[in-house]
């Protein structure tokens, strides 16, 4: 059987999902193990599942995550068991797994519909503060129901992918007029998603109560944005060209289930919650969240130490608020939590945070400083949970900037 580093993301707790190419094989479906990849179209042809597998062979998750929650999670605990069995199937065949430095990995969703929240408080705080009235930093609506955007789908790219500087409309400071230009205040945003896993007819809401049963997985989600662009455009409709040139994320599709052992408990809301937004048990997860800048031929440097705890709003009352209306949610869309601030400087998920709206500089140990993202700058996001020894981690989202096209 394979050995797994102690230190490793995609320990046996974990599982997760993602699509996997090599230079012999057609993208499929694979579960991240240690530092290998086990082919799930390969396993199937073992007969191994009770089920159709043609879904394994399928270039996105989709329809493995549409045959619903019993299948999906007996899967996993399958493999889990067979992991742990030398006898099984997985132990007594080696070429099932495939080194992931061998692979090529895909983005493992089709996304049909992306929605950005604002549910950390620690950041709609700062950028209230920055933007609007440092005394009253938060708008009327924001404690009373989690805010949001429905994003751009199609310019969501995995890990892996470099991007070009956008460039658009930019007012500066003392002009009369906007000019056209490359984005010269690029940022990152880190954030996290959970990709639904469940439909709900139009017109039909979803209770927090019930929601958990739409969340397949989460991934790690960098929602790059231009600030210049961003500030100028987005009165009265919110974000648009300053956030629809890209988002990353990370390729593994870490399962609900296997962040059980990270749940916490969260704020306590105050003002209290419409009905429909109230919930029960601990619906936050400790989830240790890390973002490094290494400008180009320059080592790594860690720039935020943030945790996924930080959340005011749950993604229970995200998908209860965002189904009130009767939205109906698919499975493979996104839902992203917003930018996840801490409370310390250390944990601000955003350069504009961090440089406090470009007016101070972060100290790179390697290439400089910086108060925004420079050209052929990669940006590496990580996340994982560790409980009593257990680690169930996500991998990177790793992107690297290119100039503007
Ligand atoms: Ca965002």
């Amino acid at each position: 059987m394979i050995k797994i580093p102690a230190d490793s993301d995609f320990s046996i707790h974990n599982i997760p999902f993602g699509i996997f190419s090599t230079a012999n094989t057609s993208p499929r479906v694979g579960v991240a193990i240690g530092d290998f990849i086990i082919d799930l179209e390969r396993l199937a042809s073992f007969d191994a599942f009770g089920f159709d597998t043609e879904v394994f062979s399928k270039n996105t998750l989709n329809q493995f995550i549409g045959l619903g929650k019993a299948i999906t999670r007996k899967v996993r605990t399958d493999i889990q068991g067979w992991l742990r069995d030398e006898h099984s199937v997985l132990g007594s065949s080696p070429d099932l797994f495939i080194a992931q430095q061998d692979a090529t990995m895909h983005l493992p969703l089709q996304i049909g519909d992306y929605t950005d929240f604002y549910s950390s408080l620690d950041h709609a705080t700062n950028v209230g503060k920055m933007f609007r009235d440092p005394e009253n930093a938060l708008l009327p609506n924001w404690k009373h129901m989690p805010v949001a955007y429905h994003g751009r789908a199609s310019s969501i790219v995995v890990s892996g992918t470099d991007i070009h500087r956008p460039k658009g409309q930019v007012m500066k400071k003392g002009r009369g007029t906007p000019q056209v230009q490359p984005s010269e205040r690029l940022d990152f945003e880190l954030e996290m998603a959970c990709v639904i896993g469940k439909e709900n007819r139009l017109g039909h809401s979803i209770s927090t109560a019930h929601a958990q049963d739409y969340i397949f997985g989460m991934v790690l989600f960098n929602d790059w944005s231009a600030r210049d662009i961003q500030k100028w455009e987005y009165v009265p409709l919110g974000p648009f060209l300053g956030k629809n040139f890209a988002s990353s994320i990370s390729p593994w599709v870490v399962t609900i289930e296997a962040l059980d052992a990270f749940r916490v408990k969260g704020y306590d809301q105050n003002p209290p919650v419409q009905e429909y937004l109230k919930f029960e048990g601990s619906h936050y997860y400790d989830i240790n969240l890390e973002v490094s800048l290494a400008p180009e031929n320059c080592r790594p440097t860690t720039v935020v130490r943030s945790n996924f705890r930080h959340m005011y709003w749950n993604m229970l009352q995200q998908i209860a608020h965002h189904t009130v209306s009767g939205c109906n949610l698919k499975v493979g869309d996104l839902l992203a939590s917003g930018t996840i601030s801490g409370p310390d400087q250390e944990s601000f998920g955003s350069m504009l945070e961090l440089s406090w709206g470009g007016t101070r500089s972060l100290i790179l140990q390697e290439g400089g400083e910086r108060t925004f993202i420079e050209d052929y700058d990669t940006v590496a996001m990580h996340g994982y949970g560790e409980q009593d020894g257990k680690r169930v981690g996500f991998g990177q989202v790793t992107t690297k900037i290119l100039p503007v096209l």
